[in-house]
């Protein structure tokens, strides 16, 4: 074992003494719950849950079913399972929707010979991580334009190989597709499922049901974000049918989503987070958070040429503070203004817009820590008063 091995760590073993044996640099997570940038950090419930959970033994279908009737009642649905993040749970609704509960089918994929494999997609849904849907054998079937689709064009796309219609929220996303009612109709007509990809939108915690209601029949959410369970969880809640086949084609059954289990640990996190997220006071968390993003906006409203405002509406969850660089702007866009953050002291990640326009980006509060708005305020400061001179 060498002298940095963490049973080598002289001392109490904190996150910094881990990663510091590893010769790793942490940094300050002003960003949001980036998976690239470590997600969020996991409820104290859920870590006192997971360290619980992993003193018993259990049959993972009773335990699953079990975690499941618990988050359809904990959120106000009629049934929910557990994935491996949203992501898993984009290619269980996709094996769901082909295989539905038919045992050769779900052992087949991600071969989809002989059952309906297409999926509609309006372009303006597309994603980067949409690719996780084609994952057990699906084709995409692409619909509209980038900015809107009519609900005739996909109502022309639905066929004998259609298997699902895929929707879904996300920042940023065009408000001109069409809208969920509609669309849950369209397929309901058909016999088929709306697919809904939510894995960011929570909070507002009132979207826990929003578009279950709406008549998605399963709706893909992440537990890592701002729930705050175990990074690697996620959870679909919908109709009890759709749910059962979706737990039928997910892990630990064997089949193409088997590379997606998650532990009993995670399970018992994600329970723990996601009853904690639920009890907690919205409106005082809220203000929480437009407290500190006001005291961030407050340090750099006079700098020259941007505008800084607190945002907080679809595409911001909580309260963020949001820098645009305008036409007088003299220093360099957003990218480079993160690139400093990041590679200040301390490092700091802020949450950028890759839309080129507006050049845009933020500070997010959920990750920061006592202290840590402060810290991030003046280096912002600093930074954008260095670049404003254009340098
Ligand atoms: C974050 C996100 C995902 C991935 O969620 P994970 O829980 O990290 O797997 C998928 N889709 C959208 C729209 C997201 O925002």
């Amino acid at each position: 074992m060498g002298k940095n091995s963490l049973m080598g760590i002289t001392g109490d073993l904190t996150g910094r003494s881990i990663i510091d044996s590893l010769g790793v640099e942490p940094l300050i997570n002003a960003g949001g719950p980036n998976t690239k940038h470590s997600g969020s950090r996991p409820r104290p419930e859920a870590i006192e849950a997971m360290e619980a959970m992993s003193e018993v033994f259990v049959d993972m279908d009773e335990l699953l079913l079990a975690a499941g009737e618990r988050i359809a009642e904990i959120t106000g649905n009629e049934a929910a399972t557990i994935t491996s993040g949203a992501s898993g749970g984009l290619v269980v609704q996709a094996a769901a929707a082909m295989a539905k509960d038919n045992p050769e089918r779900i052992s087949q994929l991600p071969i989809t010979d002989g059952m309906p494999n297409e999926l509609i997609i309006q372009r303006g849904h597309r994603f980067v991580y949409d690719h996780l849907y084609l994952a057990p054998g699906s084709r995409f079937v692409e619909v509209g334009r980038p900015t809107d689709c009519a609900i005739e064009e996909i109502g022309e796309a639905i066929g004998p190989n259609t298997a699902g219609l895929i929707h879904l929220e996300s920042p940023f996303k065009s408000e001109l597709g069409v809208p969920l009612p509609e669309l849950a109709d369209l397929a309901h007509s058909h016999g088929l499922p709306v697919l809904a990809d939510c894995a960011s939108m929570l909070p507002p915690r009132e979207n826990l049901t929003k578009f279950t209601q709406q008549g998605a029949d399963l709706v893909s959410f992440s537990g890592g974000k701002a729930v705050r369970g175990p990074q690697s969880t996620g959870f679909l809640i919908g109709k009890p049918e759709w749910i059962e086949y979706a737990r039928l084609n997910n892990a630990p059954n064997p089949g193409v989503t088997r590379a997606q289990k998650v532990s009993k640990e995670e399970i018992a996190g994600l329970l723990a987070a996601l009853e904690a997220f639920t009890a907690v006071d919205e409106e005082a968390e809220t203000k929480k958070y437009r407290d500190q993003m006001n005291f961030v906006v407050d340090q750099i409203t006079e700098i020259p040429g941007l505008s800084a405002e607190v945002m907080h509406n679809y595409d911001h969850y909580i309260p963020h503070a949001v820098v645009t660089f305008g036409e007088t702007w003299k220093g360099p866009g957003y990218s480079e203004i993160a690139d400093r953050m990041k590679s200040g002291s301390p490092r700091i990640y802020t949450a950028v817009d890759y839309r080129p326009e507006p050049d845009r980006m933020w500070i997010d509060p959920l990750n920061l820590q006592d202290g840590e708005v402060e810290q991030v305020a003046e280096q912002f400061r600093n930074i954008l008063i260095e670049a404003a001179s254009g340098n």
